[in-house]
């Protein structure tokens, strides 16, 4: 399974969800099958009890779950029927540890936040990943993870470091036994083939100045370094267009290849966003990192 993690940095709200969902779109548009997952950080076990004027809609799926509105943007745009499953809630994940506890599952041991709630967001993710979403028979190629929230918030910190760890499992299992080194001009990397984070940032422009700010999404880029995971992609949302000087400072400053900053600026529909993407080559990016260039690419470009 190869996974494509969305964070956000900067503010809430800033458009998570309609970028997970239209990654899913483009990378299915190049031929792969897709699923989706949605964490929320918040302790409620499901969104059914949460007021509409504070959370938004509740969506409703088809077995029932009542879940993150953003369910019904991967469902709408990825044409995905999911499950209650692909939302997970710091409730749902608690609930579960708790169970186990008291079934004595975990043999006297003394269970903690590491490892046994970070082990149980890693087995979630992977078992859930592997549902079929599609209607079609076994897993899909990617699974998308929307983090909700913004990087740094002290609730999701469990799920960022069960994500850095899932990353670190992937590189290893992509080369079993092997610690894959390349050299690149004097920096050696480990290669990552399984993992692909995109961080959605916001640049604002100072009415006064009026000039486009890198500096929120420099610190959110060195935030989610500091926490053990680095950005293959930023998706920078903004007002207008990104100019070509706020790119290069973004590339030099958050260490991010030119061409892997994306720009979603505020658009009149969101059906919009998925084209967005699509004319910067996203899915190009993203099949690069995770090695699929050879096995998917959308017709128009083979
Ligand atoms: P998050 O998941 O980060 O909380 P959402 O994806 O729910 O954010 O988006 C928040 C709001 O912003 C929604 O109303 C959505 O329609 C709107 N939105 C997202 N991206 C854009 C865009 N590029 N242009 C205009 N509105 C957008």
């Amino acid at each position: 399974m190869k996974y494509v993690l969305v964070t956000g940095g900067v503010v809430s709200g800033l458009g998570k969800g309609v970028t997970a969902s239209s990654i899913g779109v483009v990378l299915k548009a190049c031929g792969l099958r897709v699923t989706c997952i949605k964490i929320d950080p918040y302790l409620n076990t499901d969104a059914g009890t949460m007021s509409p004027f504070e959370h938004g809609e509740v969506f409703v799926l088809d077995d029932g779950g009542e879940v993150d509105l953003d369910l019904g943007n991967y469902e709408r745009f990825v044409d995905l029927t999911l499950t209650r499953d692909n939302n997970i809630t710091t409730g749902k994940i608690y609930q579960s540890v708790l169970d186990k506890e008291r079934r004595g599952d975990y043999l006297g041991k003394t269970v903690q936040v590491v490892p046994h709630i970070t082990d149980a967001i890693k087995n979630w993710i992977e078992s859930v990943s592997v549902i079929p979403v599609d209607g079609k028979e076994g897993p899909a190629d990617v699974c998308v993870i929307e983090l909700g929230g913004t990087v740094g918030d002290i609730e999701s910190m469990p799920f960022i470091e069960a994500l850095r760890q899932l990353s670190f499992q992937l590189v290893s299992c992509a080369f079993p036994g092997l610690w894959m080194l390349l050299y690149d001009g004097d920096v050696l990397f480990e290669r990552q083939e399984n993992f692909c984070l995109i961080h959605v940032s916001l640049i604002p422009v100072l009415g006064v100045v009026g000039e486009q700010k890198t500096k929120p999404t420099q610190h959110s880029v060195r935030e989610l370094r500091a926490l053990g995971l680095t950005p293959h992609l930023l998706a920078c949302r903004s007002a207008q267009p990104l100019l070509e000087n706020t790119k290069q400072k973004l590339s030099q400053f958050c260490h991010v290849a030119a061409g892997n900053i994306l720009n979603i600026h505020d658009v009149p529909n969101i059906w919009h966003v998925p084209l967005l993407l699509r004319n910067q080559n996203a899915h190009h990016s993203i099949l690069q990192q995770l090695n699929l260039l050879s096995i998917a690419m959308p017709p128009d470009l083979r």
